[in-house]
């Protein structure tokens, strides 16, 4: 058993701290959101994850919630930080949660602790943090990088059984520490430099959003000469040095990791005076996407006179309610701003599409309307477009839907459906390069 104390308790400390917690660790999680925090000692679960408030409640006498920073100094041996490191505008990363609190930590050291940077930071930010502490306290510490390679919809399982944990250290009693923490984790643990493991998580992410424009730009050429994306996919997937993940054809990829570490990548190689020319063209490629499918809907709109979009599907992929960077928002602030009226369902999203629409001007935001269920949204529409691939979509009445639109135009921007079912059904049905 360990103390463990984490910093930040979103999507990933979160889970980290209730993941550790029921490894046996003795876990403080601190946040500087009071409000969140005293949510989480009344058992409200801030985010929808699923399995994460079962596991919660098990093992809720392992991990304590607090706001009370000199808490988890105190009490833990080990602090894991998990802040956020959102992109700013021109790309850049924003570290300042990030610097705030390692200098917070710095300022109340009192004995020897490892730091743990499990949120994604730019290389060499290890250095930065040894320095920053250095400069307030002059006692033994050891800083570590331990990227975390979880997704959302299946954060639990990913961190509990993760295909590798990965850990940067540059010193044997933190290398022994951060083992014995993951001892009952069942996955090879890669020891590297701290830089080292820096590097990984962008460069996994990177090369997990090159797999989806690379599959949504062979996608774009089967629509010209008549294949079928998803037997391509199969079919180069099944080659043991591709594998079958990540090829599924669609509108591209959002949320709050690839589009920022793409971004936080490129900058961290013009930095360095590198032209990554490749990643480059993985960013161009998934706005490229969106904006087709976007243009796809307007044709349509235009042809049949028509002034309505359903959009099924809001959070950045299924079983979230994450809309950061989702491309249904994307889609949606486009088509308004076009003139066009959305209505819009998503299963868990919808609350957090809200809150983040309201950027867009009154004007904009009255053309949009949220439904309780696909019918809602599909009702008087002229074109239904699927930006998630909900499971729940599958058990949709079709028929249903077909009666209740204005004009049976189906979209599928996730390649949920099958065409020639759709189409028998008598939707006007179109995927993302299929037949
Ligand atoms: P998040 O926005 O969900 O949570 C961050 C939390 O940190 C918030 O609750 C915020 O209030 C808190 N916070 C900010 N500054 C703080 C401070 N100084 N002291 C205490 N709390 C503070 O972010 P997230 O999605 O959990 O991401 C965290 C990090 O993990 C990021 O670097 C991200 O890139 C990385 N990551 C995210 C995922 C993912 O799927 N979300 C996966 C792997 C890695």
């Amino acid at each position: 058993m360990n103390k463990i104390g984490i910093i930040g308790t979103g999507y990933v400390g979160l889970t980290t701290g209730v993941a550790l917690a029921s490894l046996g660790h003795k876990v403080i999680c601190v946040d500087k959101d009071k409000e969140k925090m005293n949510n989480l000692n009344r058992g409200i679960i801030p985010i929808y994850e699923p399995g994460l408030e079962d596991l919660l409640n098990t093992y809720k006498a392992n991990i304590e919630f607090t706001s009370d920073f000199s808490r988890i100094i105190q009490k833990s041996e080990i602090i894991f930080i998990c802040v956020g490191t959102p992109s700013k505008e021109d790309g850049s990363i924003d570290m300042s949660y990030f610097r705030e609190a390692v200098t917070e930590i710095a300022k109340l050291l009192n004995d020897y602790k490892i730091i743990v940077n499990k949120s994604t930071v730019p290389v060499g930010t290890g250095d930065w943090v040894k320095k920053e502490i250095g400069k307030y306290y002059k006692g033994g510490f050891s800083v570590v990088s331990n990227p975390e390679f979880l997704r959302e919809g299946s954060a639990l399982k990913d961190f509990l059984e993760p295909d590798r944990v990965v850990i940067g250290v540059e010193d044997e009693r933190s290398k022994e520490i951060m083992l014995e923490i993951y001892s009952k984790i069942d996955a090879p643990k890669l020891i590297t430099d701290i830089r080292s493991a820096e590097m990984i998580k962008y460069a996994a992410n990177a090369f997990l959003a090159m797999k989806i424009s690379f599959i949504n730009e062979i996608a774009n050429i089967c629509e010209k000469v008549g294949a079928d994306v998803k037997k391509v996919a199969e079919g180069i997937g099944l080659d043991k040095r591709i594998g079958p993940y990540f090829l599924n054809a669609g509108i591209g990829y959002g949320g709050s990791c690839f589009p920022k570490d793409i971004d936080g990548l490129l900058m961290i190689a013009n930095n360095h005076n590198y032209d990554f020319k490749l990643l480059k063209a993985v960013a161009e490629v998934n706005e490229y996407q969106q904006e087709k499918f976007v243009k796809k809907i307007i044709d349509i709109l235009i042809k049949e006179k028509g002034d309505t979009v359903a959009i099924c599907g809001l959070a950045f992929k299924p079983n979230t309610d994450d809309v950061r960077k989702s491309p249904a928002l994307k889609i949606i602030r486009r088509l308004v701003e076009e003139g066009y009226k959305v209505k819009a369902y998503d299963p868990k999203a919808i609350e957090n599409a809200e809150e983040e629409l309201q950027i867009l001007s009154k004007k904009y935001l009255e053309n949009i309307s949220f439904c309780n269920d696909p019918y809602g949204a599909a009702k008087k529409a002229d074109v239904l477009a699927l930006v998630t691939e909900w499971s729940e979509f599958y058990n949709l009445d079709m028929n249903k839907i077909k009666s209740l639109m204005r004009k049976p135009y189906f979209l599928d921007g996730r390649n949920q459906f099958d065409p020639k079912e759709m189409r028998k059904l008598g939707f006007y049905y179109e995927g993302i390069g299929r037949k």
